[in-house]
């Protein structure tokens, strides 16, 4: 498979692991947002967040929970973000689902989603929309 997340998990590339357990392994990305900057992926390969099964998705949180405090105390940040990034418009480069820790640190300069604001009509016509598809 030409995915370079399953080189990794199999060993075929080289990656800097903090942590694996029979289904997750998680590395620090090659091109860090912020020091400490890490992925946590599933061993089985799943194209992104929807197409996971619910025991994978339950696997990868729960390891991010226990991550997530090493990497942070590790990295002597503050807290952080948990980003995935679902689909090539939302920014995902790699085809292997994938969760973002990015360590945060006071005065970092990163920026998130900038506020915004939308016509009320057409939030109750979502909201309606949404609400009829999840009944
Ligand atoms: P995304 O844009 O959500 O698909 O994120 C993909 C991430 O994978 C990016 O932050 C890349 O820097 C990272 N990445 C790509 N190749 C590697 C690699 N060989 N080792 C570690 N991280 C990688
Ligand atoms: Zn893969």
């Amino acid at each position: 498979m030409d995915c370079i997340f399953c080189k990794i998990i199999a060993g075929e590339i080289p990656a800097k692991k903090i942590y694996e357990d029979e289904n997750v392994l998680s590395f620090l990305d090659i091109s860090p947002v912020n020091y400490g900057h890490a992925l946590v992926i599933p061993k089985k390969h799943y194209p992104d967040l929807l197409s996971a099964d619910e025991a994978t998705l339950t696997e990868l949180i729960l390891a991010i929970k226990k991550i997530a405090p090493a990497l942070i105390d590790s990295a002597s940040a503050s807290s952080f973000n948990l980003n995935l990034n679902n689909g090539e418009v939302a920014g995902q480069v790699v085809n292997h689902l994938h969760f973002h820790i990015i360590p945060r640190f006071a005065d970092d300069g990163l920026k998130l989603w900038p506020g915004g604001s939308c016509d009320d009509e057409r939030l109750e016509q979502l909201v309606e929309r949404v609400k009829q598809l999840l009944d």
